[in-house]
């Protein structure tokens, strides 16, 4: 389940959909930059190789503890808690206190080494360790006290539903993803990053005239200060309705020229003329309605189809209905993001026609994939399992089409 990975608030939250993938930048505005040289490319095919293996390994470690907890150790903890915890919800929630705080015993050194050791041996994180500990461990507390509430409800579904838990689970689900676009930028970025408005006329200016030739309403334009601490720029939009804003890393803001500048800013409002925050989350409305029904005829054959009753569902099946969402989402990762990276070429060409600023969209690319040691032409296997976007090989030659 999303609870246990480490990039959850970054991952797995559709309504904050990611812009033009993370950058990184060391230092000023850089010139126009010509394409990589040997080294460079050298290096960021050897950044993707790493990440590729780091990914992969991540997976199969969650899955393999998630597997091996459901099937060893969930019965005879629970039955252990059972000792002394009379309550059916303190031992739930001690029960899923203990599995993940194993979890993130058995998985905080592929974490350090993969967040901390790696960006820095390329150079792409700017981070004290000091500073990665704190960020890492605010992160997990926050996913924890959500997963923990999240457990909660589902079991108060089992127990008061009954049958039909699994479509009471989705519409749930569907209702918090909506309350989340909602709440995420006004709340939960800033427990993050620190969030301050453009301050720009001349960016603003053309900001406005993009906006409003596209019909669109935008509550606001924010600089997002990521330098000082993780280097990491990256261009992004938020939030439904009256919360909807774009917030655009401080890095990009300086490192970028106007023009390059713009052109993201209309990728951005490409995501917003075409609905595609309602449509991803329409998409995981149907996405969590099959989960949850996979889980519910796993658990069903797991427990007995004899004796299953969700009413009385088990403490001890928590676990194994991690395991099976764990599973389900592995396997449908790439179907995910087969449908981003669809989007993120429908707002790149939306950027090209709108703006006309062809030669910057090509410029802001190549920057961009120096800056951020991106392979232009990565591995198809890295790019079907994990891209939600396109890669900039890609993205490059469609603009000199
Ligand atoms: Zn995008």
């Amino acid at each position: 389940m999303s609870d246990c990975t480490d990039d959850q608030l970054a991952g797995s939250d559709s309504s904050i959909e990611s812009g033009i993938g993370t950058a990184a930048a060391n230092g000023g505005p850089a010139s126009a930059p010509a394409e990589m040289s040997h080294e460079q490319l050298a290096e960021a095919r050897t950044y993707g190789r790493w990440q590729l293996g780091l990914d992969l390994t991540d997976s199969a470690l969650d899955l393999t503890y998630l597997g091996l907890f459901a099937m060893l150790a969930a019965v005879p903890i629970d039955h252990w808690l059972s000792g002394f915890l009379t309550t059916v919800s303190w031992r739930l929630l001690a029960l899923y206190g203990i599995m993940m705080g194993l979890h993130e015993c058995v998985s905080f050194p592929l974490a350090y080494f993969s967040g901390y050791v790696i960006e820095h041996r390329f150079a792409l994180s700017r981070q004290s360790l000091g500073q990665w500990v704190a960020r890492h461990f605010k992160r997990f507390s926050l996913a924890v006290a959500f997963g923990a509430v999240m457990v909660f409800a589902l079991y108060a579904l089992f127990w008061f539903v009954g049958p039909w838990w699994w479509l009471a689970a989705a519409i749930g689900f569907f209702v918090v993803s909506i309350v989340l676009g909602q709440l995420a930028p006004v709340l939960i970025l800033p427990f993050f990053y620190k969030i301050e408005r453009l301050d720009s006329p001349e960016l603003s200016g053309r900001f406005a005239q993009l906006a409003a030739e596209s019909g669109l309403s935008i509550e606001g334009v924010y600089r997002m200060v990521l330098s000082d601490e993780t280097a990491k720029a990256n261009a992004m939009l938020a939030g439904l309705g009256r919360t909807r804003r774009v917030l655009l890393g401080d890095t990009l803001l300086d490192g970028f020229t106007p023009d390059e500048i713009q052109v993201v800013f209309a990728h951005e409002v490409g995501h917003h003329v075409f609905r595609h925050i309602p449509k991803l989350m329409a998409l995981g409305f149907f996405y969590s309605l099959a989960g949850f029904w996979l889980c519910d005829r796993v658990l069903a054959m797991w427990i007995g189809t004899d004796v299953y009753d969700p009413r009385q569902m088990p403490v001890y099946a928590l676990p194994m209905l991690m395991f099976v969402l764990g599973i389900f989402s592995l396997v449908m990762g790439p179907l995910q993001n087969v449908a981003s990276r669809r989007f993120e070429r429908q707002c790149d060409r939306f950027a090209l026609v709108r703006t006309g600023l062809r030669e910057a969209y090509i410029s802001a690319f190549r920057k961009l994939s120096i800056l951020n040691k991106d392979d232009p032409d990565p591995p198809r296997l890295a790019v079907f399992l994990f891209h939600s976007h396109p890669p900039i090989g890609e993205r490059i030659a469609m603009a000199q089409e």
